[in-house]
C-alpha cells in the first residue's frame, strides 16, 4: 500500500471520556472521542482530513488552497485557518448570497483574511467551471491552485479517520474497552468512509454508524462506495472494498441542512448543562439527538457501550442564537 504525504497540523491524540451523566440517566454507555479539541481555530473533524489534502497540495507546490461549502462551513473556516497559519492562500466558493453581517464561521474566514466568493444556490452546481476560471486568474499571477472537494471528502482525505481509528484503538486498550459502535454525524461522507477503512485495516470489532445530517442513505452508500474505490485504486491497497458495510441510519434530517427541530436545540441545551459539552445544530447536536432516540427504540436499543465521534462545529451555533435561546 502507498502512504499519502501528510501535514502535521492536529493536536492529536484528542481526549476520550464518558458522558458521566448522561450514560447514567439513559442506561447506556456514551464515550466521546473528543475531535472539537483537534485545535482552537481549525476545531472539528476537518483538519484531520486537511492534514492530508493540504500535504498532498504542499507536495504539488500549490499557493492557494480553493475549496466549497455552505455560507456557515466548517470545513471552508478550517481551511481559511490553516493556510493562514501556513502562509498560504485560501480561496472560498460559498454557497448562496452573502449575508448583511458575517457571523460564527464566515466572520472567522474574513477574519482569517481568506478570499470568500459567494456564488447563488443555482449557480453552485457549475463547480467544475467556477474552478477552471479561479485556476486560470492565480496563474497569470504566477499562482499554482490546489482544488480540495466539499469537506475535504475524497480518497485523499479519508487518511484522516483511517488514524483516527488507530488513535481510538489505543483509547479501548487503556481502559478496556469494547465497544459495540462508533457513531458519527454525516455531511459529506470522508470521516464515515475513513472509519469504515480504519475498522478494516486495524481489525476494530465495533460497528460503524452514520447519521445523516443532508442528502438520505442512498446518496451517501453511493459517494462512500465510490470514494472507498477511488481510495484503494489510488494507494494500490488489496482490501475487498466491496465486502465493507457502509451504514446509513436515515430519517433524522428534519426540516433540512443546517436546519435543526426544536428537540435538537433542546438536546443541544441539556449536553451542555449536564455535561459541559457544546454541539451545534447542524451536525453533531442532530447526530447526538437521533442517537438518543435509537438508543431509546431503534437500531442501538440493545448496546452497551456506544462512542460518539464529537466533530467540532462549536461556531455553527452562533448564527442560530435565536433558535437556541428560544429552545433552552
Ligand atoms: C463536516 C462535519 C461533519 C461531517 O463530516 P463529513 O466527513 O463531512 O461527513 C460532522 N460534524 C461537523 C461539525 C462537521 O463540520
Amino acid at each position: 500500500m502507498l502512504l499519502p504525504p501528510r501535514q502535521v497540523l492536529a493536536n492529536l491524540p484528542t481526549p476520550f471520556h464518558r458522558l458521566e451523566r448522561l450514560s447514567e440517566k439513559i442506561g447506556t454507555n456514551i464515550w466521546l472521542k473528543r475531535d472539537d479539541l483537534t485545535d482552537m481555530v481549525a476545531s472539528g473533524n476537518k483538519i484531520r482530513k486537511l492534514e492530508y489534502s493540504i500535504g498532498q497540495a504542499m507536495s504539488d507546490q500549490a499557493h492557494v488552497l480553493v475549496t466549497w461549502g455552505g455560507i456557515q462551513s466548517n470545513h471552508c473556516r478550517a481551511t481559511a485557518a490553516l493556510s493562514a497559519r501556513l502562509g498560504l492562500k485560501a480561496h472560498l466558493i460559498l454557497r448562496g448570497e452573502k449575508p448583511d453581517i458575517a457571523d460564527g464561521n464566515l466572520m472567522l474566514d474574513r477574519l482569517l483574511g481568506a478570499e470568500v466568493s459567494h456564488l447563488p444556490v443555482e449557480d453552485y452546481r457549475e463547480m467544475e467551471q467556477t474552478y477552471l476560471a479561479l485556476e486560470k486568474r492565480y496563474k497569470a499571477d504566477g499562482l499554482k491552485t490546489f482544488a480540495i472537494p466539499v469537506g475535504a471528502s475524497d480518497e485523499v482525505g479519508l487518511w484522516g479517520y483511517i488514524n483516527c481509528v488507530e488513535e481510538l484503538l489505543d483509547d479501548f486498550s487503556i481502559i478496556g474497552l469494547e465497544p459495540d459502535a462508533v457513531v458519527s454525524a454525516v455531511g459529506s461522507g470522508g470521516t464515515l468512509a475513513g472509519l469504515i477503512l480504519g475498522k478494516a485495516i486495524y481489525g476494530l470489532e465495533a460497528e460503524i454508524l452514520g447519521f445523516n445530517v443532508c442528502d438520505n442513505e442512498s446518496y451517501f452508500v453511493d459517494k462512500i462506495s465510490k470514494d472507498l474505490r477511488l481510495w484503494r485504486k489510488r494507494y494500490k491497497s488489496d482490501i475487498k472494498i466491496d465486502e465493507l458495510p457502509v451504514t446509513i441510519i436515515d430519517g433524522y434530517v428534519g426540516p433540512g441542512y443546517a436546519k435543526a427541530t426544536a428537540e435538537v436545540f433542546e438536546t443541544i441545551g441539556k449536553v451542555a448543562r449536564e455535561e459541559g459539552i457544546i454541539f451545534d445544530p447542524v451536525y453533531t447536536g442532530k447526530a447526538f439527538n437521533a442517537m438518543l432516540n435509537e438508543i431509546k427504540s431503534g437500531r442501538l436499543k440493545d448496546m452497551e457501550n456506544i462512542v460518539f465521534i464529537h466533530t467540532g462545529g462549536i461556531y455553527g451555533l452562533f448564527p442560530q442564537k435565536e433558535q437556541l435561546l428560544r429552545a433552552i
